[in-house]
């Protein structure tokens, strides 16, 4: 039986209200929210799966010391375990529990982003299990930027290994409802918090590679990470969002049940290609649904991505007929990133 608890008054929002303006309501709101927290924490300790909002996207946890524990999180979402996890951390100085090897840049990238969307690949500690890395000599490592979270593993009082909290292979959880549809009764508790603030995974960077490399574009950029370190960092292959190059390979990660095309080129012509697929798919009765941003609206864009793809799925879209963003390098890169994921590199060009 998985138990749902409702955190949704840890917002900051309501968090300033009770901290900040002593409005009683917020302060009794927090409180009980607080308390559902430190008994997830609980179970989280004694070997649990909790669930929790990141401002990114919702995470599965576990304590990445209990290899028990993190095998179970590859169990409940279907994942291959030789993908590697995010381990979380809810202090900076934790860091110490998973790399005993930190450079200047790695302790300015922290400085400037943690609390944040960032994660760091750093050389592991012998003690992380590899069960955690996939086998990799590396950890990701990540502080995230929600006070849910950060109560939670501060109350467990250990690094939490957490992928994102939905099926393998389907969109991303940015929503209390996503991960219910896709968990329940797979996990111990859920910690249901409101809609997440970015809507997209953290931006990854391989700190043991010179320069710096972006492994997944977030909304954190390479120009942004570059200025704070005042170095190079770069996009690497692996983010640009290229077909994987094993040719046949029909590989979909952060898919939609329905089918989906991205069409890609000058705008006007993408809007009329769209309303033509549309056309002749809805004559021999194919359901459609489109999925376009304003261009320049990246951040919106990466806010609604993954809910607009669960809502048209349960709208019973057959078809989902996506507008690509043009933006190379930033945010509306990083969403890209993620549409040609979901496509499964199914893309026409105008
Ligand atoms: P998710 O588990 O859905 O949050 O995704 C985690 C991402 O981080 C995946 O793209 C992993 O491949 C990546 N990742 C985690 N650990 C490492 C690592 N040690 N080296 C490289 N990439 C990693
Ligand atoms: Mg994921």
């Amino acid at each position: 039986m998985t138990k749902i608890y409702d955190v949704t008054a840890l917002s900051p929002e309501n968090i300033r209200r009770a901290q900040t303006l002593r409005e009683p309501d917020a302060i009794e709101s927090m409180e009980r929210a607080m308390k559902r927290v430190a008994e997830a924490a609980r179970v989280l300790a004694a070997g649990g799966l909790v669930v929790f909002p990141t401002e990114t996207v919702y995470g599965i946890g576990a304590n990445a010391f209990d290899e028990t524990a993190v095998r179970r999180v590859y169990a409940a979402k279907g994942r291959p375990s030789d993908n590697p996890m995010i381990v979380h951390i809810a202090r900076a100085s934790d860091i110490g529990q998973l790399t005993q090897m930190l450079s200047p840049q790695m302790v300015k990238l922290a400085d400037n982003f943690w609390p944040g969307p960032l994660t760091m690949v750093l050389p592991k500690k012998r003690s992380v299990p590899s069960v955690v890395t996939g086998g990799l000599a590396t950890v990701a490592v990540r502080l995230p930027d929600e006070p849910a979270a950060m109560e939670l593993m501060r109350l467990a009082d250990c690094p939490v290994a957490a992928p994102s909290a939905n099926l393998s292979g389907s969109p991303s959880p940015t929503e209390a409802g996503h991960v219910i549809a896709d968990l329940d009764g797979k996990v111990d508790v859920i910690l249901a918090g409101g809609r997440c603030r970015v809507g997209i995974e953290s931006t990854v960077v391989d700190m043991t590679a010179t320069p710096p490399e972006i492994l997944r574009p977030g909304i954190l950029t390479a120009d942004m990470l570059s200025a704070a370190i005042d170095a190079d960092v770069v996009y690497g292959s692996r983010s640009t969002g290229a077909a994987p190059r094993s040719p046949g390979m029909k590989y979909r990660h952060y898919a939609p049940k329905a089918e989906m095309i991205v069409v890609e080129g000058q705008r006007d012509r993408v809007k009329a290609e769209i309303e033509r697929v549309k056309s002749l798919n809805e004559r021999i009765g194919v359901k459609v649904g489109v999925l376009l941003f304003d261009e320049q609206a990246y951040i919106e864009a990466a806010h609604d991505f993954y809910a607009r793809l669960r809502a048209l799925d349960a709208e019973g879209a057959d078809l989902i007929i996506a507008g690509a963003l043009s933006e190379k390098d930033g945010v509306g890169f990083a969403v890209m990133n993620r549409m040609m994921k979901s496509a499964g590199y199914n893309i026409v060009h105008v």
